[in-house]
């Protein structure tokens, strides 16, 4: 699935050091309060439009509203609301995708249901029943029937029920030009602040005037031209532990970039972060410092349970847990930028990742899987529309048990949870280094598509490697004796290939003896 750039604008949010007295400081956090009520009001407006009428409305006149903020602070709530609602269905509508694709529904039905997601009319479909569309590859005509309608909305209600929706109880303030202004220093005065900031507050005609200080690595980014000179007419007021953080917006510029490679297959995990088809490990210490902080976080966690505490109301807890995702953030950064820095491709091709591992807590996991999924979605997004480099995803289904040698599938090679060992060839490598080249190797085989279910997958993989040297030749080793002999190839045959070699002979059983 290659995914194209959008040319759309690239917009960096950096925080800006404020000098607002504590009476000022409240005021703003009394026009937060207000501005999160007028949210949750707003939200529940949205999602009657949304189930009742398809779809959010960013203009919906807010005079009708009923909430404690004057006209103009509503209207910019709203947009801001809207906004989260509908980053909310995208990500409903990904995992919808995820969903499809790893069902065992036929590759036929799953492209009519990926159609419907694509269209986003899971609620609202009567016109869509007997609506075609073809593949222009293939000439393969799709008809959408009641039943494909009907699975698609069940399989969307399901999600819904499932994820949480967002709390707009919580929100932070994405302030616009209706409500906020920036000024510049007033150079007559000779100790003055770099920046003025007007905030408008629940009382109307009452603002609230911010001192701010420059931010020098804004600074650099401005003189390398890495971004616009010129703010954003948004400015973000976030509130942590009783103070205020300002962000100010700035347009980045799109680097000229020149690919050195065409293309690079990456693996994405624990040990390490990254790693190439090329035997690059990238980011080798983050498990070992997931391990810290997952010991920080389960004692602590042990500690508050003694205390009868519930982590979430620990402020320590809250810290720990931040501290660990800008960790995520930095490293992902940062082993992503090396990785460009080294290869600079036209093409990076990954698998959908997974971040779990059975040598972390529950918690843990949970986190890492939480935060690390949107941190590298978030990150290989920015690649594309900065460098314009294309994103290709592929199949991930056995990626991790594949010998990229000699195509040999089991769940047992391995050596431990990093080397990757193969019972068949005896290859020893990285675990995965190893995946990484089966990605490659994924972005080549056209019969497995990111559609393909894992079952077919598995089969084509078994049938691709018998067809090799080494497994023909274990093959006739097999029905010659009846059974596995010594060298070569002396070993024991796992499970993948049993099933299959049974499925096989089932009807026509032609005595072939296998042992586990
Ligand atoms: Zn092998």
């Amino acid at each position: 699935m290659i995914q194209n750039n959008t040319g759309a604008k690239i917009i960096g949010a950096y925080p800006y050091k404020h000098f607002a007295n504590r009476g000022k400081i409240e005021r703003i956090l009394l026009t937060l309060k207000a501005y999160r009520e007028t949210a949750k009001t707003i939200g529940h407006l949205q999602w009657y439009l949304f189930f009742t009428k398809g779809r959010f409305n960013k203009n919906y006149p807010v005079k009708t509203i009923n909430a404690p903020l004057w006209e103009r602070y509503k209207e910019t709530c709203q947009w801001q609301v809207v906004g989260i609602l509908k980053s909310f269905i995208s990500n409903v509508q990904n995992k919808f995708t995820e969903v499809i694709i790893n069902s065992s529904l036929s590759e036929y039905d799953k492209r009519i249901l990926l159609y419907i997601n694509k269209a986003r009319k899971w609620l609202w479909h009567d016109k869509l029943i007997g609506k075609t569309f073809a593949d222009k590859d293939t000439g393969t005509v799709y008809v959408i029937t009641k039943g494909h309608l009907h699975l698609a909305k069940k399989i969307f209600k399901h999600i819904l029920k499932k994820w949480k929706r967002p709390n707009l109880a919580k929100i932070n303030m994405h302030l616009d030009d209706k409500v906020v202004k920036l000024h510049k220093k007033d150079i007559s005065k000779a100790k003055s602040f770099d920046y003025w900031l007007k905030v408008s507050t629940a009382e109307k005609g009452k603002p609230v005037y911010v001192p701010l200080m420059k931010n020098p690595y804004v600074e650099t980014l401005e003189e390398e031209n890495k971004c616009n000179k010129k703010f954003l007419k948004f400015v973000q007021i976030v509130e942590r532990e009783g103070d205020i953080f300002v962000y100010l917006l700035k347009e980045l510029v799109r680097r000229n970039y020149i690919p050195k490679t065409d293309s690079i297959s990456i693996d994405i995990g624990l040990t390490p972060l990254i790693a190439t088809e090329f035997g690059d490990l990238l980011g080798r210490k983050f498990f070992e410092k997931l391990k810290e902080f997952d010991h920080k976080i389960v004692t602590l966690q042990k500690r508050l349970e003694d205390q009868g505490k519930r982590p979430t109301s620990s402020k320590r807890y809250k810290k720990l847990v931040a501290r660990l995702r800008a960790y995520l953030k930095n490293e992902i950064k940062r082993c992503f930028n090396k990785l460009i820095k080294l290869y600079r491709p036209a093409r990076i091709i990954v698998e959908k990742l997974d971040f779990k591992s059975p040598h972390l807590s529950k918690r843990m996991n949970r986190l890492v899987q939480l935060f690390g999924k949107g941190i590298i979605t978030e990150k290989l997004d920015r690649l594309k529309q900065l460098y314009n480099i294309e994103i290709e995803e592929v199949n991930p289904a056995y990626t991790s048990q594949v010998c990229s040698n000699c195509g040999y599938v089991d769940s047992k090679n391995r050596e431990d949870t990093q080397t990757f060992k193969c019972k068949a060839c005896g290859l020893k490598i990285n675990a995965q280094v190893n995946a990484a080249r089966n990605i490659r190797h994924r972005s080549s085989v056209p019969e497995i598509t990111i559609y393909t279910s894992k079952k077919v997958v598995l089969k084509i993989l078994i049938e691709r490697f018998l067809r090799t040297p080494l497994g023909s030749s274990y093959m006739e080793l097999l029905s010659d004796n009846g059974g596995v002999n010594s060298s070569p190839p002396a070993f024991k045959i796992g499970s993948y290939l049993v099933g299959y070699l049974k499925s096989q002979t089932s009807s026509a059983d032609k005595g072939i003896n296998v042992y586990e």
